[in-house]
């Protein structure tokens, strides 16, 4: 473990703050723990709010020269910053699971998730378009185009420490823009070595150095700094929907842009005709990896009663084959959870589940045996209600809700009556199933699959939630929009003024 950290640069004792170099921060010092075993693994000096001063104003300076930088050019910078990262895949990796505790092999696609991001992004640099739009005035030419839009910030959950970043930070270095990344202060030792990586790129490049900053410190303090800031002109927060909402109280004062990703309350629909085992493997890995804690995790199982009890049992017999351990062991699914306030909450649902007439059929347990820290609990399985108040809830950890259902109707309705709206999927062989679900009447999610669970998305595409979610979309397809201005262009190459609308206004 000491020669990863040392390999990415983390030292006993890390400064919270960088903008082109380390700041000699002297805010609260805190230790980050391995949910693996509870060890420490370094410490972390926060930034102060007069540090997240120098940062932003560093930022601000870099955006005045790195937006005249022609994009393919800053997509050059993004396509170097994806081969260092390659270099360090492993070690990155590693660090993610020891800071996090997602399974080694989630650690690792975590980071190609960055490399395949740098790779979108270069070729991003090269389409930021705008369209040519007919002029209904003779001898004019109408058409748009993106400027670079300013500073970006960047909060970060911890349960992707370093692919959320990823998602923004590429997109928006790609259009132009410089940005503050403000992480999760559970993860704050992958951002550490995230900055040390992209540092090692700039330092080579003539370039503005601030392009890609960082402050560590509290939501309450650094992040409200950040939120509150009339210079940051985007605002791109993942997280709960209890800090969405903060986020765009504090940025709709100074009008600021927002991009919002915040929790799901993810349903499948398993229809009567449906494959049950390609919905077993579906519902497994979206329930109980990641230790149920992906904004994408499988929490609802909407199920035909014609089907209900064959597959619950099956579900049942899967959950009990489920290797539970230290998440670099081979053979082993599922972790710990990232902190003992995550094992609070689960065992708080759990009560919860019981009083509102929820009944739980498989786990609902804190393992305190045979596993090396405090964070492990067993994947549970409840059959509920949808109105359940804690169904209506996004509780972040491997609990899983079992729904009757009696048509496709009631099932896409039941699916919608959550606040939430990310991620839903259906299981079914009918393609009028199939269709409805997909239809405007259908699943009311920014994300829905047919025969694919709903957890884990490919960067191609535009990723983001509707409702209690936040409405942002982020990585591939049209999301670059958000990160730059729009302008409407118009040129009159003719010899007189025509109006728009026929109006006339001449003097004789
Ligand atoms: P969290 O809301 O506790 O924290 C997220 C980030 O917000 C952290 O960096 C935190 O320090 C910061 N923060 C908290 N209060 C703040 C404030 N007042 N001002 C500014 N920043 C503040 O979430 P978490 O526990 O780290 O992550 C889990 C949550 O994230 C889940 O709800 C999950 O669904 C959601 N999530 C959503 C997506 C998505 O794309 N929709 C992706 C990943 C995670």
């Amino acid at each position: 473990m000491k020669e990863i950290l040392e390999k990415l640069g983390i030292k006993e004792v890390n400064h919270g703050a960088y903008c082109g170099e380390w700041l000699h921060t002297t805010g609260e010092e805190v230790d980050v723990y391995s949910p693996i075993d509870d060890s420490i693994l370094a410490k972390v000096k926060t930034a102060t709010a007069a540090d997240y001063d120098i940062v932003a104003k560093k930022a601000l300076e870099a955006f005045k020269i790195w937006r005249n930088f022609p994009a393919p050019k800053r997509g050059e910078i993004i396509r170097l910053i994806g081969l260092e990262l390659r270099k360090y895949k492993d070690e990155l990796g590693r660090l993610v699971t020891m800071e996090m505790g997602k399974i080694y092999t989630e650690g690792l696609g975590e980071v190609q998730e960055m490399i395949d991001m740098a790779d979108l992004a270069v070729g991003m640099s090269r389409q930021l378009y705008g369209a040519t739009i007919q002029s209904e005035r003779p001898e004019h030419r109408m058409f748009e185009q993106y400027h670079p839009l300013g500073v970006i910030g960047i909060i970060s959950s911890f349960n992707f420490p370093v692919a959320v970043w990823a998602w923004n930070a590429f997109v928006a270095g790609v259009c132009g823009d410089t940005m503050i990344w403000k992480p999760s202060t559970s993860t704050p030792l992958t951002a550490i070595a995230v900055t040390n990586i992209v540092h090692k790129v700039l330092e080579e490049q003539d370039v503005p150095k601030a392009i890609f900053n960082l402050v560590i410190g509290r939501g309450s303090e650094i992040g409200e700094k950040l939120i509150n800031d009339k210079n940051i002109h985007l605002v791109s927060a993942t997280g709960s929907c209890q800090m969405g909402k903060r986020v765009h109280q504090a940025a709709a004062k100074h009008y600021g842009r927002v991009i919002l990703e915040l929790g799901g309350n993810n349903a499948i629909i398993v229809m009567e005709d449906a494959n049950i085992e390609l919905a077993l493997k579906a519902v497994l890995f979206g329930a109980v990896g990641t230790a149920g804690q992906r904004c994408t995790s499988t929490r609802r199982v909407l199920i035909h009663e014609d089907v209900f009890d064959d597959f619950a049992q099956k579900l049942e017999k899967a959950y009990g084959s489920v290797p539970i351990g230290n998440p670099f062991d081979e053979g082993v699914l599922m972790g710990p959870l990232v902190n003992q306030s995550a094992v609070r909450a689960y065992k708080n649902a759990l009560e919860k589940i019981e009083e509102q007439g929820g009944e739980i059929i498989y786990g609902g347990e804190v393992l305190t045996e045979d596993v090396p820290g405090n964070c492990y609990v067993l994947p549970t399985i409840a059959i509920a209600r949808n109105d359940m108040q804690i169904v209506q809830e996004e509780t972040f950890a491997p609990i899983l809700y079992l729904i009757k259902i009696k048509n496709i109707d009631q099932a896409i309705e039941l699916h919608n009556d959550v606040p939430q709206g990310l991620s839903s999927a259906i299981f079914t062989n009918n393609l009028q199933y199939a269709e409805q679900f997909l239809s405007d009447r259908g699943s009311d999610c920014g994300i829905a699959n047919v025969n694919i669970g709903t957890s884990g998305a490919e960067i191609g595409g535009a990723f983001g939630g509707e409702k209690e979610t936040g409405g942002g979309r982020e990585a591939g397809s049209d999301a670059w929009k958000a990160y730059m201005r729009r302008q409407t262009n118009t040129i009159n190459w003719g010899k007189t003024i025509p109006l728009a609308q026929g109006v006339e206004f001449n003097i004789d």
